[in-house]
C-alpha cells in the first residue's frame, strides 16, 4: 500500500501542527510521500508565509531606500521557521538557505522563486523531522517554455526519480521551466503537486490533509451543523465547486482522475474523522438522495420571447452571439417553446446591458424582452437523484412550504443536478428547505 499525503498551510503553521502531521504520517507506514505547503495562518489575524514572501520580494525589487523593509520581513519569515525548528527540537539550521534566498532576492530572481521558498523550506524541515529524503520540486515538476505544466515529462521524471526512494518529502506549489527558473502553480497549488506525485508513484490513495473534515453537504454559514459528504464523485464535485464549494484546487483533480486514484480530504486536527472520499465512480448507495446543495447570488436573466421562435433556424445562435460579441459569459440557458432565458452574472452584465438589448433587437427582432436582476441560483447535486423518483417534486414542495418563489428550473440531462433560480433574499431559506427535506428529516 502506498499513500501520498499532502498537508495544507494551517496543518504546518507551527511546531504543534507539525507534530500532529508527524504523528499522522508515523501512524501508517503506507504514508511514504509527503507534500508540504508553506506555513499558513496560526490564527485568523496571522499572515501566511507565502504572502509574507510576496510582500518581501515586492520590497526587494523596489529602490534601495526601501531595502530596510525587505530585511525586516525576511527576518520575520526566518523567525517563523526558526520557531518551528526549535519547537520540534531539531538540529537544523536554515542560516545558509536564508543567505542564498537573500542574495537571490537582491538579484531580483523572480516572484515565483520568492513564493516557492515557503514550501521549499518547510519541505527541508519536514524531511529532517521525519527522516525522509528531501527532493526539490524544481527537479521533478516540469513546465514547458511557455510556462504550461508539462504533465507527461513530469510524470516520467518523477517516476524515475522516486523509483528507488521509499520515503520522500517533495515541497508543493512549484516546479521549474526548462532553463531551471522556478515557476509556481496558481495559489493553493500544493494540492496539484500532491495529485501529480500520486499519479507518478501510482499511489493507492491521495490523502489531502487540511483543517476541515471534508466537504459539507451545505455551507455551514447557512446550515450550522451541516453534515460531511462521505463519498463524492469527481463530476459531482465539479458541479458543487462551480457553484462555490472550495476545499481543493481545481487542477488537482486531473492527474489522479487520469490514474483512477481516489482523493481523501482529511482533517489534521481531527484525524479520527474519515473525511470525504472523492472517487471516479461508486456503486455505494449514497446515504442521502442529494450529495450537496450550494449556490450563488447575484445573477441577472434576459428573457427573449418571439412567436414561432423554435422553427426559426439559428435563432438561439444569433442571440448568443450578441452576448459573445459583448464579452458576457453565459451561466445557464433554460428555454421554452417561444422563449429563451439567458442567465448571466449581474455585475459583468450591468455595464453592457443596453448594448446587449440593442444587439438582440437587431439580431432577432423579438416580440418581447424582459430583464430580471437579483437572482440566486441554487444547485442541488447528487448521483442518487437519477435512481430516486419524485426528487424534483420533493424539492419544489419543500420550497413552496418555505414560501420561496421558484423563478427558474434547469435540470441537466445527466440528472446529476437541478439548478433552481430564486430571488436573492430567498437564497438561504431555499438552501435550508432543501437540506431539511433530504437530510435533517432522514436522520
Ligand atoms: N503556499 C501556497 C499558497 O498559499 C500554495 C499552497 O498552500 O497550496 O497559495
Amino acid at each position: 500500500m502506498k499513500k501520498v499525503v499532502k498537508f495544507g498551510g494551517s496543518s504546518l503553521a507551527s511546531a504543534e501542527q507539525f507534530r500532529k502531521a508527524g504523528s499522522i504520517i508515523r501512524n501508517d507506514s503506507a504514508r511514504r510521500y509527503v507534500i508540504p505547503s508553506a506555513p499558513g495562518k496560526r490564527n485568523p489575524d496571522d499572515t501566511k508565509v507565502t504572502d509574507m514572501l510576496y510582500q518581501c520580494y515586492k520590497q526587494a525589487i523596489l529602490d534601495d531606500d526601501r531595502e530596510q523593509d525587505f530585511e525586516e520581513i525576511l527576518a520575520q519569515i526566518k523567525q517563523r521557521y526558526d520557531e518551528i525548528i526549535r519547537g520540534l527540537n531539531l538540529e537544523l539550521s536554515l542560516e545558509e538557505e536564508f543567505k542564498v534566498i537573500r542574495e537571490n532576492f537582491c538579484k531580483k530572481i523572480g516572484r515565483d522563486y520568492a513564493a516557492s521558498r515557503g514550501e521549499y523550506l518547510n519541505g527541508i524541515i519536514m524531511a529532517a523531522y521525519l527522516g525522509y529524503t528531501f527532493i526539490d520540486a524544481a527537479e521533478v515538476i516540469c513546465f514547458n517554455e511557455s510556462g504550461e505544466f508539462a504533465a507527461e515529462l513530469t510524470n516520467n521524471t518523477m517516476t524515475a526519480r522516486l523509483e528507488d526512494i521509499d520515503c520522500a518529502v517533495i515541497p508543493g506549489f512549484y516546479g521549474a521551466l526548462p532553463d531551471g527558473k522556478v515557476k509556481t502553480f496558481s495559489r493553493g497549488g500544493s494540492d496539484v503537486t500532491g495529485s501529480i506525485v500520486s499519479r507518478a508513484v501510482q499511489a493507492d490513495i491521495y490523502e489531502n490533509w487540511t483543517d476541515v473534515s471534508g466537504f459539507l453537504i451545505a455551507d455551514p454559514r447557512i446550515i450550522p451543523n451541516a453534515r460531511t459528504i462521505d463519498v463524492i464523485t469527481y463530476r459531482e464535485l465539479r458541479e458543487l465547486s462551480y457553484m462555490g464549494a472550495t476545499v481543493l484546487h481545481e487542477d488537482a483533480i486531473f492527474p489522479v482522475k487520469k490514474a483512477g486514484i481516489p482523493i481523501n480530504i482529511r482533517n489534521t486536527n481531527r484525524p479520527e474523522d474519515k473525511g470525504t472520499l472523492i472517487v471516479e465512480a461508486t456503486c455505494q448507495k449514497p446515504r442521502f438522495v442529494i450529495t450537496g446543495v450550494t449556490g450563488k447570488k447575484d445573477f441577472a436573466s434576459v428573457t427573449v420571447e418571439k412567436a414561432m421562435m423554435n422553427s426559426e433556424v439559428g435563432f438561439c445562435k444569433k442571440v448568443l452571439e450578441v452576448f459573445e460579441k459583448n464579452g458576457v459569459s453565459i451561466e445557464h440557458m433554460p428555454s421554452g417553446i417561444d422563449t429563451m432565458t439567458i442567465v448571466v452574472h449581474q455585475d459583468e452584465f450591468q455595464e453592457k446591458e443596453q448594448k446587449v438589448i440593442a444587439g438582440i433587437h437587431r439580431a432577432v427582432e423579438p416580440d418581447f424582452l424582459e430583464l430580471e436582476s437579483d437572482i440566486a441560483l441554487v444547485a442541488v447535486v447528487g448521483r442518487g437523484m437519477k435512481a430516486t423518483r419524485g426528487t424534483s417534486g420533493r424539492i419544489f414542495s419543500a420550497l413552496s412550504h418555505a414560501n420561496v418563489n421558484v423563478k427558474m428550473i434547469d435540470q441537466g440531462s445527466s440528472e446529476l443536478n437541478i439548478i433552481i433560480g430564486v430571488r436573492n433574499h430567498d437564497f438561504e431559506e431555499a438552501i435550508k428547505a432543501i437540506y431539511d427535506i433530504f437530510v435533517t428529516t432522514q436522520l
